[in-house]
């Protein structure tokens, strides 16, 4: 599927993702019990992670979307957060379990927390799929997490570049030698 001059390394494989998910998925089926869970997906990284993750839950749950500028074609965070989709139903009263694909600085994740925490939701929690601890710049608790990486952009399971590599089943870095002066 892939030309394998594309990948620099794979850091996760599908094998260490399939597990992880499974340990996440019970972790949340035992924390939500007789909750009104609702699972908010941030778009469109968290894609993946959110369809595997939500077969690896065994009670009721809801569906919701939201989508908010971050990169766009870069590879840094411009710390400028906007919706560009908002979720289709309220949130007061329910149990919301923020899905993320990658908490790099915090800035989008924080950004996120507070518009949601407004809306009034019995409880608000944050599951991401990758940490990147090294470039914090907003402080952020991550509830469930599935893998802390390293300082390294990385592509694959719902991430991309400029559009590219989300169906890829693992987590890799791109050739610098093809990318290079595109990824920092
Ligand atoms: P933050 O606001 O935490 O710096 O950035 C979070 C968002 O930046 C993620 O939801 C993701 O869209 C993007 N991002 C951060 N690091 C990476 C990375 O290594 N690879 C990819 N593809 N996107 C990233």
């Amino acid at each position: 599927m892939l030309n394998n001059i594309e990948i620099d390394e794979i850091l996760i494989t599908e094998k260490q993702i399939k597990e992880k998910i499974a340990e996440l998925g019970k972790k949340i089926t035992q924390d939500y019990q007789g909750k009104n869970l609702v699972f908010v997906g941030v778009l469109r990284g968290a894609v993946i992670f959110m369809a595997d993750l939500a077969r690896a839950v065994s009670i009721p749950m809801i569906f919701d979307f939201i989508a908010i500028s971050s990169y766009g074609a870069a590879t840094e965070s411009s710390g400028v957060v906007r919706i560009l989709k908002d979720l289709d139903e309220t949130i007061e009263g329910k149990d919301v379990l923020i899905i993320e694909d990658i908490i790099d600085t915090g800035l989008t994740l924080d950004y996120l927390v507070r518009i949601l925490k407004s809306r009034k939701p019995t409880s608000l929690k944050v599951c991401a799929f990758l940490n990147k601890n090294s470039r914090r710049k907003a402080k952020v608790k991550v509830d469930y997490l599935g893998f802390d990486i390293p300082n390294k952009f990385v592509v694959g399971y719902g991430l991309d570049y400029a559009g590219k590599f989300r169906n890829i089943p693992y987590v890799f870095t791109l050739n610098p030698e093809i990318y290079q002066g595109e990824l920092k």
